[in-house]
């Protein structure tokens, strides 16, 4: 069995590193951030594949993904559960590229005013605190560990390394093509709400939690900033309101801003570096959490 050295504890890398863990293999993760200062901490996180390419390939990762969240689904203590909810489209829309995926998608007969098409469907929603929590466990349960570590190169000293730095990969794999995509998201109190609702063409959508709702959302392509805008929460929460009018009110709890590690395509592939075997995991976009799995199985097999 292999030493491994994970770099990057999001959901992309501790996924990997509990696969790994799982076929025996020794792994170590190192990262900047720990779990939960990462983007994948700023996730919703439903269910949906969003902003990652190719079509084909993010679909087949998400169907795994799906599959893999429900079971979790089944395990308060992931934090995971299945939710269903309501995509409402401004035009009518033949189903969606990634329909097939996993949920079954049911068209809404009549669209609320504003609307003119639809679907509604179930899905894995994770509240990611409680999630990377998990994960974290399953990977010292397991005999991994997780260590802070800011690298200005991948490492040496393993047989093998998953990069799963995210944006991070603009220096660790000196990718340029690897974008932020901004998104803010604002935190307000649980007001009964037990459904999802999304609205794509400005980006709105509303998830419930345990205690809170997050509320969003923005998709602000090469933005790097990190500060959260007042202005900026004032439209979200406009337009939240105008999708779920139950959010009139709705005390607001805190504000979030994330950058999704966007690129043309997620990066999954070997490079062989001298006899250092590289598996690259990055670039997963908006649906990191979504195709974690899917990726995962595929990284484990590679390695
Ligand atoms: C507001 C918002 C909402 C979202 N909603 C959803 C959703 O509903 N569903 C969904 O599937 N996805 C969603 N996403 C997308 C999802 O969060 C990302 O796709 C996902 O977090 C990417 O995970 P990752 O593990 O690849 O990267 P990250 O979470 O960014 O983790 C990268 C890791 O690499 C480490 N790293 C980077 N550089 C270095 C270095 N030099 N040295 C050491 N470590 C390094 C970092 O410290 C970090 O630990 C959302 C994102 C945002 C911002």
């Amino acid at each position: 069995m292999a030493r491994v050295i994970v770099v990057g504890a999001g959901a992309t890398g501790l996924s990997c590193a509990v696969r790994l863990l799982e076929r025996g293999h020794r792994v170590d993760v190192l990262a900047r951030e720990l779990p939960l200062e990462t983007t994948s901490a700023a996730a919703a996180a439903l269910w949906y594949p969003f902003r990652a390419y190719p079509f084909d390939k993010v679909a087949a990762w998400s169907r795994v993904g799906f599959q893999e969240l429900a079971q979790l689904a089944g395990l308060p203590e992931t934090g995971g559960r299945m939710m269903a909810g309501t995509e409402l489209l401004r035009s009518p829309a033949p189903d969606p590229w990634w329909a097939g995926s996993g949920p079954e998608l049911v068209r809404v007969g009549s669209p609320p005013p504003s609307y003119s098409d639809g679907w509604t469907f179930t899905a894995p929603v994770v509240e990611m605190p409680t999630y990377l929590r998990w994960l974290t466990n399953r990977i010292c349960e397991l005999g991994g560990t997780i260590t802070r570590l800011a690298l200005q190169q991948l490492p040496t000293g393993a047989d093998a390394v998953v990069n799963a730095s995210g944006l991070g990969a603009r220096l660790l794999a000196g990718d340029r093509s690897v974008m932020p995509v901004r998104g803010q998201v604002l935190y307000v109190e649980q007001v009964g709400l037990d459904r999802w609702w999304l609205d794509g063409a400005g980006l709105t959508y509303v998830v419930p939690r345990s205690t809170d709702i997050v509320v969003g959302g923005t998709d602000q392509e090469g933005v790097w900033d990190r500060t959260p805008d007042p202005a900026i929460a004032e439209a979200i929460l406009q337009r939240a309101t105008a999708l779920v009018p139950a959010l009139q009110g709705a005390r607001v709890l805190r504000h979030k801003v994330g950058l999704r590690p966007a690129r043309p395509a997620v990066r999954l592939e070997v490079e062989q570096l001298g006899d250092r075997r590289v598996v690259h995991c990055y670039g997963h976009g908006g649906a990191g959490v979504t195709m974690s799995w899917g990726c995962a199985a595929e990284v484990a097999q590679l390695i």
